[in-house]
Order: structure tokens, then C-alpha cells, then sequence
């Protein structure tokens, strides 16, 4: 096996215990802790599911699908990895069992094993390690983490783990494994924390030829000197490897948080590595005080569908869009409240569109198919006659057409063929390219994915939040504006304010600032680019216009 080049440090990160203990931003965390100190970073994600890529799963079983600038989609921990890091990923840097099979099969058939047996040990975790040092080669960078999803235990991860165990034993010195593990509170009052399962997980690696180097112990509160005590002398951890992990308020505060546990010091002694610079973590200090000053609310309204699916964390179908706001809102010392808004609702009278009156912005976010779209065009209606600062993502953008179109063009039935193939008025529609695409193509791959280029219109909201006259954004959708009924909805008054730059495609509506404090939609997903040390251009302007709004009330 070809060797670490020199100067890469690999970190992996694995889960033990139970799943949602945060591993992805624990590992994204790391990440920024060790950029902040002048080393290059980047992060990678192996998934245990045969699904290719994240694409064929639905948000509300696996969370928001997140789109990388190649038109990768991916699991929501590849968008923590990019808002922690402040980068753009590629599709070097995700990986599945699916796509790890797929790419040592499709080696097969073409003959590169040269005739001898395929074997799925060592075969498969020796692909894996390939794309591994293929990412840090291509990002040219000092430290590779990459986080296994699943938890030790799991059987679906094993060979992910044998890839680690190679790794380590051909690249000792370079390798670093950290466990986030979970320490359970028993007792009245929660405050006994129980390491046994912490010992357990770390006997599981120990069975697969593994052993830490360093845990990453979640908990309700900080874990104390004696229980990390514990663990070390237990598993045989050195002292100083066990990192508290306490449940914070804001995901943002991690890394000032390992950092009080000296987690540099830490992983620079076992990689042999040390700083480059020394900024303190500065700008994440700034951002947590913007956190805990800000007092004063600004309430969001999101009117969606993901809502009624019995059990599944809401917030994860909707991550990058709730992070988003999150980052503007902060960058403006606001206590962003989310409330989330059942479209539905509207169609059955259960609630009445009227309510949004309460709120200081309402967004409408991307989504897929019928259900509840009359509920989200009411919503969009009251917003834009209200005035009440509007956002449309992708679907809203489409929908914020319709409605317009419906309501002020005078095209009644009009509508996107998504729902109604036959209407009269087909505002939205499949382009012929992406037909021809469409009757191509078996799997996936008939959306308009990943970054685009688009040009915006001088003076518009648009081209003001922006800055710039050319931006690039992601996609990730089948329908567009239908160019047909582009000078009706302008002699209408909607202005396009952002295009392909060959003039066809509508990435951005909007209403001039003379007519609504702020209603505007893009095609593309602005979410997918907010990081939370910048915030995005456009969430700021709309959060300010939901500020201005509340102010006049
Ligand atoms: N369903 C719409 C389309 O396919 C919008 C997709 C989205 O919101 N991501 O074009």
C-alpha cells in the first residue's frame, strides 16, 4: 500500500453508544480548531448506506439532502463540515458502501484487478483508504478528517473500521482516532454520570484492532476529573485524552468549548504536529457573545410539509435553511424563533392564513410534489398583499411565481406542471433540455444540481444584498420559470433580478422595494452557502427587512 504522502495527518472520528451524539459537528469542530491555528483542513464523511449517494433518500427518513458545489448530494453532516471550515467540498471528500462497492466493481470489470480474486477484505477498505489520501492529496491539505457515520458495533461499518485499523498500522504517527462516545446521567437530578457504555464502545474498537487515542465524552453537563479518570484508566487512555462534551446552546460554541479542554495541545502532541499561528479562536468568540447578547427576538415563520411525519427530527429535513437564519439573525444580535408552520393547515381551516401577521419574516422552503401546496400559495399571498418580508427557496420561488401569476397577471389557473400537467398556464415547467435528459437518463441525475453562475440586474434587492453583479449559486431542482410567461409576469411587475447568464433560466424574483419592504425568491438554495462566520447576503437583507418590520409594529 502506498504510503501517507508526508505532511498528511489523518483524524478519524467515530461514534459509540447510540447514534446522534453529534459526531459531524464534532468532527467539523476539530476541523475549525485546528484551521484556526494555521493548519489546512479538510473533512470527508463515509456513510454505512448502499444508496450511491444521498440523493434517492427522502428528508424526512435521512434529513435534508445537501448539495456540494459539483452537484454531489450528500448527507446534511457534509454542510456542518463546510459552515464549520468556512470551504467548499467536493465529491472527493463522501463516500458510501454503495459508491465504495460500485467503484471496486466497476475496477473489476474493467480488468484493473488484472485477474486475481476480489476480496471484500482487504479490497474494500483498501478503496477507501484510496479515496482518502486521493482527497487529502487533491485538497493539499495538512490534516484529513473523515468520520465514519454509524456507531462501533453497527455491522455495516465494520470494513470502514478495518480501513482505519490499515491505515493506522501503514501510517502510525499520522493517524488519530477519536471516539464520541456517550456518557449517560442516572439519578435524581441527572448529575451520575455512567461510564460503563463509554468502556463497552472502547472494548467493541479494541475487538476490531482498534484503540482510541482520545474521547470525546458527550454528556448533559461537563464530565468531571474522576469519571474521565475512569475511562482512561479502564480503557487505557492516556491522560489528558478524554474531552468534555456537555450539551451547549449553540453548536457554535464547541469548539471554544474542547478548546477549554486543551484538545490542540492534545492532538498536536500525538500527530507530531504544532500551530502555524495563534488566532484564539477569535471569530467564534465573537460569535458566541453575539449568542448570548441577543436578547431581542426576530420571529420567522416557515411554512413547509416535512411536519406531519410521526417521530423524525424536524430540523434535520430543514437544517441549512434553520442554520442560516440562524447566522444572519446572530450577525445582528437577534434571538431568531423559528416556528415551523404546517402548509396543510391552511388548506383544511384548521389554521387561517391571517396568523402570519404575527410573524416578522416567513419563508417558504424547497420541496417535492402536491401535498399542501395551495396551503403555502395562500401563505405567500398574505405575505406579499401584508407585506410581510418574504424568502422563497427554490419550490417557494416557484410557488411566489405562481401566486403572482395567479393573483396579479390575471392567469387563474396558472400553476407548475409539477402539480397540475394539464393547466392552461404552465408558469413553471420542465425546460425541453431537461426533458431530453429526463427520457435519457434511468437513475437520478434529471435535476439541475450543483453551482451555477448568475447575473443580476443593477438596482435590484438583489444585486444591492449581493454586492457583485455575478454570483455563483446550487441547484437542485427539475422545474424552472417558464420563459413563455416571462414579459406577462414583468408587465405584472415581477422582476427578474437574476439569470443564467444566457439570458433563460430565472434564478431570482423579486418586488421592487417601492412596492413590498422585501419579497424575493431564488431558484437555487442560498442556504446551502451561509456560514455562520458570513453569513449569507441575501438571508442578511431579509432578516433586516423581518427587523425593520417588527420595529413599525
Ligand atoms: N419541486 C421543485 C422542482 O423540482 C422544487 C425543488 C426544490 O425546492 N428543491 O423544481
Amino acid at each position: 500500500m502506498k504510503s501517507a504522502r508526508k505532511g498528511h495527518k489523518y483524524i478519524f472520528v467515530v461514534g459509540g453508544v447510540m447514534s446522534s451524539v453529534g459526531k459531524g459537528v464534532a468532527a467539523a469542530s476539530i476541523g475549525a480548531i485546528l484551521q484556526d491555528k494555521g493548519l489546512k483542513v479538510t473533512a470527508m464523511k463515509i456513510d454505512p448506506y448502499v444508496n450511491v449517494d444521498a440523493g434517492t433518500m427522502n428528508p424526512t427518513e435521512h434529513g435534508e439532502v445537501f448539495v456540494l458545489n459539483d452537484g454531489m448530494e450528500c448527507d446534511q453532516d457534509m454542510g456542518n463540515y463546510e459552515r464549520f471550515l468556512g470551504v467548499d467540498l467536493s465529491r472527493l471528500n463522501y463516500m458510501t458502501t454503495g459508491s465504495i462497492y460500485l467503484k471496486v466493481i466497476q475496477k473489476e470489470r474493467n480488468l484493473e484487478y488484472e485477474g486475481r480474486c476480489v476480496h471484500v477484505v482487504p479490497d474494500i477498505p483498501l478503496a477507501v483508504i484510496e479515496q482518502i489520501k486521493r482527497c487529502g492529496d487533491k485538497n493539499d491539505v495538512d490534516v484529513v478528517i473523515i468520520e465514519v457515520g454509524g456507531t462501533v458495533g453497527d455491522y455495516q461499518n465494520v470494513l470502514f473500521l478495518e480501513a482505519v485499523r490499515l491505515m493506522k498500522f501503514e501510517n502510525a504517527g499520522d493517524v488519530l482516532l477519536v471516539l464520541v462516545s456517550y456518557i449517560p446521567a442516572l439519578g435524581v437530578g441527572g448529575n451520575e454520570l455512567k461510564t460503563k457504555p463509554t468502556q463497552h464502545a472502547v472494548r467493541f474498537l479494541n475487538s476490531s484492532g482498534l484503540q482510541p487515542d482520545m474521547v470525546l465524552a458527550r454528556s448533559s453537563g461537563s464530565i468531571d476529573a474522576k469519571r474521565k479518570e475512569k475511562i482512561e484508566y479502564m480503557c487505557g487512555l492516556e491522560k489528558g485524552s478524554i474531552i468534555a462534551a456537555p450539551d451547549v446552546q449553540s453548536i457554535y460554541d464547541i469548539p471554544l468549548n474542547y478548546e477549554k479542554d486543551h484538545l490542540s495541545d492534545f492532538i498536536f502532541k500525538k500527530l507530531g504536529v504544532g500551530s502555524k499561528k495563534e488566532n484564539g479562536l477569535t471569530e467564534w468568540k465573537k460569535l458566541s457573545d453575539n449568542v448570548k447578547h441577543a436578547s431581542e427576538t426576530v420571529k420567522i415563520g416557515i411554512v413547509g410539509k416535512y411536519f406531519d411525519t410521526g417521530n423524525f427530527v424536524l430540523s434535520d429535513a430543514y437544517i441549512s435553511v434553520i442554520e442560516a437564519i440562524k447566522h444572519s439573525a446572530y450577525a445582528q444580535k437577534r434571538k431568531p424563533v423559528l416556528t415551523w408552520i404546517n402548509s396543510k393547515d391552511f388548506e383544511t381551516g384548521e389554521k387561517q392564513v391571517s396568523m402570519l401577521k404575527d410573524f416578522d419574516g416567513v419563508i417558504v422552503p424547497g420541496g417535492f410534489g402536491k401535498s399542501g401546496i395551495e396551503g403555502k400559495i395562500q401563505a405567500i399571498e398574505y405575505a406579499r398583499v401584508n407585506k410581510v418580508p418574504y424568502l422563497g427557496l427554490c419550490y417557494g420561488m416557484q410557488l411566489m411565481t405562481v401566486e403572482y401569476a395567479r393573483h396579479v397577471a390575471g392567469l387563474k389557473d396558472a400553476n407548475t406542471t409539477e402539480i397540475n400537467s394539464k393547466t392552461t398556464h404552465p408558469v413553471i415547467d420542465i425546460m425541453p433540455e431537461q426533458k431530453k435528459h429526463m427520457a435519457e437518463s434511468k437513475y437520478g441525475a434529471t435535476m439541475r444540481l450543483g453551482a451555477y453562475p448568475c447575473l443580476l440586474s443593477k438596482g435590484t434587492i438583489a444585486a444591492e444584498a449581493y454586492g457583485t453583479e455575478e454570483i455563483s449559486e446550487r441547484h437542485r431542482h427539475r422545474y424552472e420559470v417558464n420563459p413563455d410567461y416571462i414579459p406577462q409576469l414583468e408587465k405584472a411587475g415581477l422582476v427578474f433580478s437574476g439569470k443564467s447568464p444566457d439570458g433563460i433560466l430565472m434564478e431570482i424574483a423579486e418586488l421592487p422595494e417601492s412596492v413590498h419592504p422585501f419579497f424575493l425568491g431564488t431558484q437555487f438554495h442560498p442556504e446551502l452557502k451561509s456560514r455562520p462566520l458570513s453569513p449569507h447576503p441575501l438571508f442578511n437583507t431579509f432578516i433586516k427587512a423581518a427587523i425593520a418590520r417588527k420595529k413599525r409594529q
